[in-house]
């Protein structure tokens, strides 16, 4: 972070919502400025597919309105959004499948006070499509009346997952999966990656940033996924179904500790950073106390997030199996696309060799149908044990 020309510099690949977006945040610095903050709004809408980097977007915005510098990743303001402790930034990442009216109506009482030393009291509320009904219509409220100083920054997929009374009253910031090239990029130019070892990540990651910088970075994480690419070729009886599904299970289990605990450091990191900036003499002990605050709240968000990521995870490994089936049906077409699991070229042969497109076909639909019944709470290991059985060979 440090040495970032601005807060935008990390979103990857997402060039044409970033002007718009600096646009706003100079908009609104002139409203309060007394000028005209005409191009400002205080409900925005930020969608886009999972990896794209929805939340991101909407952090680095809010601190282009909290920054008197729209957002130069240098200052106070800009490190304490970007670290999740800024006290005019209420951060909501719903931790179950959905948000309750309860919390929201308490969301909204805390939205609607004046910012306690910011530019703007900002909502960042990610998955906001999982809102319940009511919460939505406490939601709706806030949004149509917002206080002049307040500003809702709502993350969904896409713009259809929130109620329409909603979203037409939000402005829309539309992400795309990154291109290729652009992870690329981001990951030999900030991560230091070497070019070939990045293209391959992000032809494995499809657009994840994220995703693709642990593949690039984490040698571990390349081999589970290497490992979860082994498993359709070794389906050969019941007896290799189950032992896949506990296997994948184990595997999807340690990428979310290691997901988990790299996140929690690097926070906690930034965290220390943000507090011990500028403290000295009488600063320190004032610094002591809210660090210890700012850790306890965030030690609370991290267990929230460790759920949401071991579900996530469980989806990734399920998305490199439908990756390689597309892989497969790919072959079987004689279609002559990249292929983004063409490291494991002779497993994908002999499953080809083995089924027909038909048949691809519906071990695709078997994983899908797997992925919904996990999101639908059934345990992961149960749901993929009927999986593997789908996939069995033959
Ligand atoms: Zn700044």
């Amino acid at each position: 972070m440090l040495g970032a020309m601005s807060v935008f510099d990390d979103l990857v690949g997402q060039d044409t919502v970033i002007e718009p977006l600096r646009a706003a945040a100079r908009a609104a610095a002139d409203g309060l400025a007394g000028g005209s903050s005409g191009g400002m709004t205080h409900a925005w809408l930020f969608t886009g597919p999972p990896g794209s980097g929805r939340a991101e977007a909407a952090r680095a915005f809010a601190a282009a309105l909290q920054c008197a510098d729209g957002g130069c990743g240098h200052c106070d303001a800009c490190h304490q959004v970007l670290a999740g402790t800024h006290a005019d930034v209420l951060y909501v990442r719903p931790s179950g499948l959905s948000f309750g009216v309860d919390r929201t109506r308490d969301l909204v009482l805390r939205a609607a006070s004046r910012p306690t030393g910011g530019r703007y009291r900002i909502v960042l509320f990610e998955d906001a499509d999982r809102a319940t009904e009511a919460a939505s219509n406490a939601l709706l409220k806030a949004v149509e009346e917002p206080s002049p100083r307040t500003v809702w920054l709502l993350c969904t997929p896409t713009a259809e997952d929130l109620l329409v009374t909603i979203r037409s009253r939000c402005r829309l910031v539309t992400l795309r999966t990154p291109p290729t090239a652009a992870v690329v990029d981001a990951l030999v130019r900030r991560d230091g990656v070497d070019p070939d070892a990045a293209a391959e990540a992000a032809r494995a990651a499809a657009g994840q940033v994220e995703r693709a910088r642990r593949l690039a970075t984490d040698p571990e994480a390349r081999e589970r996924r290497s490992e979860v690419l082994s498993i359709p070729a070794r389906l050969d009886g019941i007896g290799a179904c189950v032992a896949a599904a506990a296997r994948l299970y184990e595997l999807a289990e340690a990428e979310s500790k290691a997901t988990t605990g790299a996140l929690d450091e690097q926070e906690r990191s930034d965290l220390k950073a943000a507090f011990g900036e500028g403290s000295t003499g009488k600063g320190v002990a004032k610094a002591v106390r809210g660090a210890a605050g700012a850790l306890k709240d965030l030690e609370e968000r991290q267990k929230r997030r460790a759920t949401r990521i071991k579900r996530d995870t469980y989806d990734v490994a399920l998305l490199d199996l439908v990756a390689f089936y597309r892989d497969v049906l790919a072959i079987q077409l004689g279609a002559g696309v990249e292929l983004s699991t063409a490291a494991h070229r002779a497993d994908l042969d002999r499953v080809a060799r083995a089924s027909t497109p038909r048949a691809t076909l519906r071990r695709i639909d078997a994983i899908m149908e797997c992925r919904a019944r996990i999101a639908a709470n059934v345990h992961p290991q149960i749901a993929m044990e009927a999986m593997t059985s789908a996939l069995l060979l033959g």
